[in-house]
């Protein structure tokens, strides 16, 4: 038995069980390349019908990152392998096109990077990724968290249900990269649904609408459109809206912020070392300050009612209101659903939802630049043995999650379960910094001083890690 510098480690993992993975996502499926390559069994379980599920269901966004930040390495590795054509090496035959000036279209939208990448990962690791195989329940075999008497001994079992019925699974340890897709938060600003958002359900989103999709389009055309959230969906959704507007300018948006003021919203705009994601913020803000969105900072929404006439009122504590609502596109960022894990004992962050080591680093309220670097293992390792959070799931509430970041954590897991505890320690992996270093986090102050908003998922407003993080940092492409 090997036991971590914390104490915690693979107790009671057996060599002969897989390691369990939950989803198959970006970071699921580099967990798996990552667990191969170091020997160890993997078995993907992934919950709908195809690897990259949650990826597809946003397949139209453009990300903000190149095919390079998106592919991890021990994936390519294994891909390369098997003759895999590289996207970006297709996008780029020559060196003439430097990283930087690459235009819009570099930026793989998330349908490419899951038909070019995710799709071929999952084929090249076979029948280690089973779709339509959804994980409801983690436990150590017949023992329930209060239970200390034999623990050590057993393993993990995990809890799947298939069409074919429900299924238990032994697992050497697991790795839970589900993601938190399926869980956006709700739009009442205390974290719960608004009085009346539920019966308001057929007139409110939570996800970014395809604006190529003719039937969508002529769902916000013309309408009055209130998107809520301060994070890059939120940016691309008014960006959307916009151009929607000058297509037809009897199109109304009014953009909804919890935050107090407006502040680093739009993100380092030229300064941001990710160029796509500070373009972003520059087309939101311009759009902003010819007023063709109608800015509420301070809007925290306790109740939306409907009138007479099936159009929606939104209203705050202190009696503020926004009326004559078609539409709501609720952009407030992700929780993770923590239900299935009841019965394994996790260490999370009050606060944040996240892994205690790694919340500090993360933590919205209370980080600037240079807190956050990459991490691995050590900070992600719970009081029970062999079981991870990883991926977007990792940061619970908190935002400005990588891909990237995802895939170091996942090569740190990989190598500590296989003993590698030097590997498992190392960074190799350098993050990019956002470009908005100044001052608080992006729980940005509002004008009296108190910490605002509840920043959003893929917020990017502060602060990612500075270029070179430790002396062993080393940038990404070059780690292997
Ligand atoms: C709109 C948007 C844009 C983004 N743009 C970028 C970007 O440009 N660059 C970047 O680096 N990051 C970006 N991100 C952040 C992040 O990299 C992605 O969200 C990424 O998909 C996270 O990968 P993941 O594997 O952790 O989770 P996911 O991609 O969500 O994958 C988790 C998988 O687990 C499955 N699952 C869930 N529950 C279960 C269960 N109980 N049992 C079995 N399977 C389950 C899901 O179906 C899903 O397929 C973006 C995120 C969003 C939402």
């Amino acid at each position: 038995m090997r036991v971590s510098e914390q104490g915690y480690g693979n107790a009671s993992g057996r060599d002969e069980d897989p390691v369990v993975v939950v989803g198959a996502g970006p970071v699921g499926l580099a967990a798996a390349a990552e667990l191969l390559q170091r020997g160890i069994e993997p078995l993907v379980l992934e919950r709908g019908p195809q690897a990259g599920a949650a990826v597809a269901e946003w397949g139209h966004v453009r990300l903000f990152s190149r095919w390079s930040e998106v592919v991890a390495p021990a994936a390519r590795r294994l891909l390369e392998a098997r003759g895999w054509a590289d996207p970006d090496a297709d996008a780029y035959p020559t060196d003439s096109c430097p990283a930087d000036s690459r235009p819009t279209w570099a930026y793989p939208t998330a349908a490419q990077w899951s038909d070019g990448y995710l799709r071929p990962l999952a084929a090249a690791l076979g029948d280690r990724v089973r779709v339509d195989a959804e994980v409801t329940g983690v436990a150590r075999r017949g023992r329930d968290r209060v239970v200390d008497a034999g623990r050590e001994s057993e393993p993990l079992t995990v809890h799947v249900r298939t069409p074919h019925g429900e299924e238990r699974i032994t697992a050497r340890a697991v790795i839970d990269a589900s993601g938190t897709w399926h869980t956006p938060n709700p739009l009442g600003g205390d974290g719960l649904p608004a009085a009346g958002e539920r019966n308001a359900a057929d007139r409110i989103t939570h996800h970014l609408p395809d604006l190529s999709d003719p039937e969508l389009r002529r769902r916000y055309a013309g309408r009055h459109v209130v998107v809520a959230g301060s994070g890059h969906s939120a940016l691309t959704a008014l960006i959307g809206f916009d151009e929607l507007a000058a297509e037809r300018p009897d199109t109304r948006i009014t953009w909804l912020l919890r935050r107090g003021r407006l502040g680093d919203t739009f993100g380092g705009g030229a300064a941001d070392q990710l160029p796509a994601r500070g373009a972003l913020g520059d087309r939101a803000r311009a759009a902003v300050e010819a007023g063709r969105i109608a800015v509420e900072t301070g809007f925290r929404t306790d109740v939306v009612e409907r009138d007479d006439h099936g159009r929606l009122s939104l209203a705050t504590v202190d009696g503020r209101r926004v009326s004559d609502v078609d539409e709501v596109v609720a952009l407030t960022g992700f929780r993770p659903d923590l239900s299935w894990l009841s019965e394994v004992r996790l260490e999370l962050d009050t606060t944040l939802q996240a892994p205690v080591r790694l919340a500090p680093l993360i933590d919205p309220n209370v980080h600037s630049c240079g807190t956050v670097y990459p991490h691995g293992a050590a900070e992600l390792a719970h009081p029970e043995p062999g079981v991870y959070l990883a991926g977007m799931k990792s940061y619970g509430r908190a935002p400005t999650f990588l891909a990237m970041t995802g895939y170091e954590q996942v090569r740190s897991i990989a190598a500590e379960l296989a003993g590698d505890t030097e590997s498992a320690r190392r960074v190799e992996l350098t993050l990019p910094e956002t470009g908005v270093c100044a001052g608080s986090g992006l729980a940005d102050l509002q004008a009296d001083g108190h910490a605002g908003e509840q920043p959003d998922e893929a917020a990017g407003g502060c602060c990612e890690a500075p270029a070179e993080t430790t002396e062993t940092a080393v940038p990404a492409r070059a780690a292997r």
